[in-house]
């Protein structure tokens, strides 16, 4: 380690490495912190991505892909099932082994990573962020460097030691557990979906499968909804139901930020990027691509900002991500207020509507037109946000 670096990143996921990435590849010296011991792991996702997603910052190979996927599947309240083809195909990641991946692309272009480093406070000069504070083998250190990205995730605390106000109201933070369930009888190449408000009420139910017969199988629900019944007992019931003997590989819970991105992403000395900053799909819960983007944004306009000796620079992050993404996920959570009020027959009469087009006339396309019909284009945004960046 050095005693000083143009930046730091707080935070190995995947909008972490990728910012580290892109400030390295504009020539800053870059040191990337993470708590935990290994990069990738523990995985605390359904890992479901679209190709051309991912496409954009990594070559999709089949070390880091469990499953191909080109159809999306609904199950409505009724247990009607309507299958979609997919005109872009998507992909069940192994995560452990993409975030790994992600980072090395960092690494390789000149990013340091330390990992088992937790970072416990910033550093401050004339009130603008100078650095950070951080243990590492039991002793405390403290760096300085020019921009802090903070990339720690939902439960992100960096913004907030920074001032930036990075409260969302429990009521869009979707509590949601999943398990990865192994001999589970689905297939292959389908993200199914059950909706309706004894599986999954304003929210979703998602099986995602992986190679080998396994699947990752969860739900996640509002904070409302989730002081009422929690999302584990959603969970439970349905395993009993559908699953009642099928082995529990991994079982994990977490937050998925379901809003549009915090009002201000960047200040003076540091930016945020990925679930630190809200740039979760709030519709379909993904923030994988998502926070890759906001990683690239951001990462390239520090990188800048340090090599033109213009600080103040980094202050036009902001307005990048909401001209690239930004500004979609607002439509996205207003659609996202919309579908989650429909009510069981709702479902049911898009289901029933659906059903009736024969598979293969079954184009997104088409779909989308018999769909506004009903008014369900939302439900196909679902399908669209998750294979489609
Ligand atoms: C149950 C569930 C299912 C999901 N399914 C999907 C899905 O199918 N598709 C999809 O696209 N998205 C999904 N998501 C969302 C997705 O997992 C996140 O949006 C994504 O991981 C965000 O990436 P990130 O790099 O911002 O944060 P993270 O991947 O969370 O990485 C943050 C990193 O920061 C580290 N860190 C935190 N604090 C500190 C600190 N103080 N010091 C040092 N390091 C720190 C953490 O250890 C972690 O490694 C799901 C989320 C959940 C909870």
């Amino acid at each position: 380690m050095k005693n000083e670096y143009d930046v730091i990143v707080v935070g190995g996921g995947p909008a972490g490495s990728t910012a580290a990435r892109f400030a390295v590849e504009q020539g800053a010296s870059v040191l990337m912190l993470e708590k935990d011991r290994d990069i990738g792991y523990p995985v605390r996702c359904g890992e479901a991505v679209s190709r051309a997603g991912i496409e954009e910052f990594i070559e999709p190979d089949d070390a880091f892909i469990s499953a191909t996927i080109d159809k999306f599947g609904m199950v409505a309240p009724d247990g009607t099932e309507v299958v979609l083809p997919l005109e872009q195909i998507g992909y069940v990641l192994e995560r452990r082994i993409f975030d790994y991946e992600v980072a090395k692309l960092a690494a390789n272009k000149g990013a340091e990573i330390v990992t088992r480093a937790y970072v416990n406070g910033l550093l401050f000069e004339d009130k603008k962020v100078s650095g950070v504070k951080f243990e590492h083998k039991g002793e405390q250190h403290e760096l300085k460097a020019k921009v802090v990205i903070a990339a720690d995730g939902v439960e992100s605390r960096v913004g907030r030691w920074a001032g930036i106000k990075t409260y969302i109201d429990f009521r869009e933070m979707e509590s949601c557990v999943q398990i990865t369930a192994s001999n589970i009888d689905v297939d292959p190449n389908t993200l199914l979906f059950y909706f309706g408000k004894d599986v999954a009420p304003e929210g979703y139910f998602w099986i995602f499968p992986k190679r080998n017969k396994s699947a990752n199988i969860g739900l996640g629900v509002s904070g409302e909804i989730g002081k009422k019944k929690s999302a584990q007992k959603y969970l439970d019931e349905f395993m009993n139901n559908h699953y009642p003997n099928a082995p529990f590989l991994t079982q994990i819970a977490g937050g998925v930020p379901s809003s549009i991105t915090l009002e201000k992403i960047s200040a003076p000395g540091i930016i945020l990027v990925g679930d630190a900053a809200r740039q979760v799909n709030p519709l379909s819960g993904g923030g994988i691509v998502s926070g890759m983007i906001g990683g690239k944004i951001g990462g390239k306009i520090v990188g800048k900002a340090i090599k033109n000796n213009d600080l103040n620079h980094i202050l036009t992050y902001d307005k990048a991500w909401g001209d690239r993404l930004g500004k979609r996920h607002e439509i996205f959570d207003r659609i996202k207020d919309g579908i989650y009020n429909f009510s069981d027959e709702k479902f049911n009469s898009i289901a029933h509507a659906f059903v009736k087009v024969p598979f293969e006339k079954r184009t997104l396309g088409k779909l989308f037109k018999t769909a506004l019909l009903n008014k369900p284009s939302l439900l196909i945004d679902i399908a669209k946000v998750f294979i489609v960046k």
